[in-house]
């Protein structure tokens, strides 16, 4: 059993970390917020004061934190990870962060001889708490054989997606698909309403036909033919449109920085900000149908 340093017991991190406590590790947490770390304390996790004493006394250190700039932070600043971790131990930042800010790291861990992968995960508070996650990992092959068993206990899929930030590269290309193929579906049903074509019969008909999708299928934005989506209820989160605009925006940056073109992400992007600015942020994403159907 390892001592694993979790720093970031937010949504994710503290149901994350507790299914580290039940596989019989000894975790340390440490979050800057005290609700959080009491809750880890009630769950039979140990707390430090700091991430500097934490890193300290683990064998492996693990992230989850809000965005590049918090990870960049925690791992570099003064009194950071970097700086005092021992030697060959193994760092796993699964914040979804920018690509770039996940390769700066990994490579100053890997000049203090420390083991670094990057590797974000998909599934959801549910899935935290469930140790359903998907992680997609950027890093080393050594890291990665390590790493393996540990991600296992929190998560079903495990995929190493190549060096370091393909973790990272892999979560936004996803999202970014996720989010246009959300609004599709969202103006198909929108255009459905318009021509009196009953939601379910657009259902039943685009969910076997070639406009099905998982957005439609596993998540449909209209109450009804997916009982288990948001749409449900009321579009209470699940995944917020705040996150899936962050995601976005990622892809953005990524895109314009590699010099590829994404015209329906940019456009995705362009729709998330507006529906967030108009008071959706909290809501799930899939509640961007009312934006496009203009009720918002
Ligand atoms: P959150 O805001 O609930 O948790 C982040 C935690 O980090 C908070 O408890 C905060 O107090 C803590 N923190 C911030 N700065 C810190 C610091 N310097 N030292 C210690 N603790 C610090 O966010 P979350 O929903 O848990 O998401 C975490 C990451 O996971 C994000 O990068 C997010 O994009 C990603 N993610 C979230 C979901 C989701 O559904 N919530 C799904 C997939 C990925």
């Amino acid at each position: 059993m390892a001592r694993i340093g979790f720093i970031g017991l937010g949504n994710m991190g503290l149901p994350m970390a507790q299914n580290l406590i039940k596989a019989g590790h000894q975790v340390e947490g440490v979050d800057v917020s005290q609700g959080a770390t009491d809750k880890l304390k009630a769950a039979g996790g140990a707390v430090a004061e700091t991430a500097k004493i934490a890193a300290a006394r683990a064998d492996v250190v693990i992230t989850m934190l809000p965005a590049g700039q918090h990870v960049r932070d925690v791992y570099l600043g003064a009194g950071g990870i970097a700086e005092n971790a021992n030697a060959g131990t193994l760092l796993i930042d699964c914040s979804t962060i920018d690509v770039e800010t996940a390769r700066d790291v990994a490579a100053a861990a890997d000049e203090k001889g420390l083991l670094m992968l990057d590797a974000p995960v998909s599934g959801g508070v549910g899935g935290a708490t469930a140790g359903t996650l998907t992680f997609m990992v950027g890093g080393p092959e050594r890291a990665f054989v390590r790493a393996e068993s540990i991600l296992r206990q929190m998560g079903k899929t495990i995929v190493h997606a190549g060096g370091a930030g393909n973790g990272q590269a892999a979560k936004i290309c996803n999202n970014m698909i996720l989010g246009i193929s959300m609004i599709a579906v969202c103006e198909g049903f929108v255009l459905a309403e318009k021509l009196g074509l009953d939601k379910q019969k657009l259902f039943d008909i685009a969910s076997k036909s070639s406009g099905s999708c998982w957005s439609m299928v596993n998540y449909c934005p209209v109450p009804g033919p997916v009982p288990a989506s948001p749409a449900n209820r009321d579009y209470q989160a699940g995944f917020t449109a705040a996150m899936m605009l962050k995601d976005l925006a990622l892809a953005q940056d990524a895109a314009n920085a590699a010099g590829a073109t994404t015209p329906m992400g940019a456009g995705a992007a362009a729709l998330f900000r507006l529906y967030v600015g108009q008071g959706g942020a909290q809501k799930d994403f899939s509640g961007i149908v009312n934006f496009i159907r203009g009720a918002n």
